[in-house]
């Protein structure tokens, strides 16, 4: 079976995993947690990266150290995984959703401009896959409108709009570093920010919001979303690999596109557009309309030659646990519908040979012939 994904863990990752046991420091006290946000921030370009427990908390604070609640909306993606949602909606807040592009499958940017209302506050970028979302409309439409932005940079750590790092965009941008990830840390997520009260508040709320000068007085709520030094220890090492590793990537999604181009009744991702070179943080395909199976059974056809693969994401306006709060009760957004049941994507991790990718290609010209 050629897994859906495997990281590549063979630099430094056992020493220095080696030294916080040999040193005692495990906890979120240790050195190496200092010093992945130090690194991680240069790699982004921002003044301050705050290392949390996983990319949905991230967003969680994101949400709470803007301020964002009751009566405000909040504009994101419908094509996006619940981790961006949630949030908003814990905070009490509203989740306007829009469609996506069909080719890039990232948020439309015109439908954005299009929901904007009195009550609109934020605006919630989601790049999908490894192109980047437009951003020079939505900024523009965030200074019209004095509108913050979250940019959730979880899938493009390493890539670039108009030259300008992802992740250097938002108010807030965040990070996940789970195995799929550019670079993991097992579990673990990132915040960065240029505004020093902003990546105050977001350490204050990792940390339950404890404050100086009596601990145990709270005067709100935070939660303990601190990072450990083990994982830390992990981020390091793959931070030291960065450059190899999004080499690997593209190189991935270049062989790909060679053994599957002219492939009729595939759609492949875009290799490039405008704005950026595709990073390829998974390779996804959508089957087109003549193809009389959908993404469910390609997968498990796949499965059984010996291919793992993984759906596209749920649209958030097609979520029960959304619907049944009467979020999104007369939202249609055709695009992100068809390519949630015509869409999955094939192996695609950093330590995937090239022989699996030649497997995988063949596999998937198999389905459609
Ligand atoms: C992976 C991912 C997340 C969630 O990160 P976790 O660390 O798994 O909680 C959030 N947003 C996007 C776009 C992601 O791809």
């Amino acid at each position: 079976m050629i897994p859906v994904n495997e990281p590549l863990l063979d630099g430094n990752e056992k020493r220095y995993l080696s030294e916080c046991i040999d040193s005692g420091w495990i906890s979120s006290e240790g050195p190496f947690v200092r010093e992945f946000e130090e690194r991680f921030a240069r790699t982004v370009g921002r003044r301050h990266a705050v290392a949390v427990a996983n990319g949905s908390l991230a967003l969680d604070a994101a949400v709470t150290a803007l301020g964002l609640g009751p009566g405000d909306e909040v504009i994101l993606p419908t094509f996006t995984i619940i981790s961006c949602a949630a949030p908003i909606v814990r905070a009490g807040a509203t989740p306007v959703v829009v469609d996506c592009d069909p080719a890039t499958w990232n948020m439309d940017v015109e439908q954005v401009a299009a929901r904007i209302t009195p009550r609109t506050r934020a605006i919630m970028v989601v790049h999908i896959y490894g192109l980047p979302v437009d951003m020079a409309p939505i900024e523009e439409l965030a200074r019209r409108h004095g509108l913050k932005i979250i940019e959730d940079a979880a899938e493009v750590h390493g890539q670039t709009y108009r030259g300008r790092p992802c992740g250097s965009f938002g108010d807030i941008s965040t990070f996940s570093f789970y195995p799929n990830k550019h670079v993991t840390t097992g579990e673990g997520g990132m915040l960065v920010t240029d505004s020093d009260a902003l990546a105050e508040h977001c350490r204050k709320l990792r940390n339950l919001a404890f404050m100086p000068p009596r601990r145990f007085v709270h005067d709100e709520l935070g939660w303990n979303m601190r990072m450990t030094n083990l994982q830390a220890a992990l981020g390091v090492a793959q931070l030291e690999r960065f450059d190899e590793f999004l080499r690997r990537k593209r190189a991935m999604g270049r062989r790909y596109d060679a053994a599957l181009s002219g492939t009729h009744g595939l759609q492949l991702p875009l290799p490039r557009n405008d704005d950026a070179e595709n990073i390829y943080w998974v390779y996804g395909v959508v089957l087109h309309d003549d193809i009389d199976f959908d993404a469910e059974e390609a997968m498990r056809r796949l499965g059984a030659m010996g291919v793992g693969c993984r759906p596209f994401f749920w649209p958030m306006h097609e979520q029960p646990v959304f619907r049944s709060r009467g979020l999104f009760a007369n939202d249609s957004h055709p695009v992100a519908e068809r390519i949630a049941r015509r869409g999955f994507y094939v192996p695609s991790g950093l330590a995937l040979t090239h022989d699996q990718i030649d497997t995988v290609a063949a596999a998937l010209r198999d389905l459609v012939r």
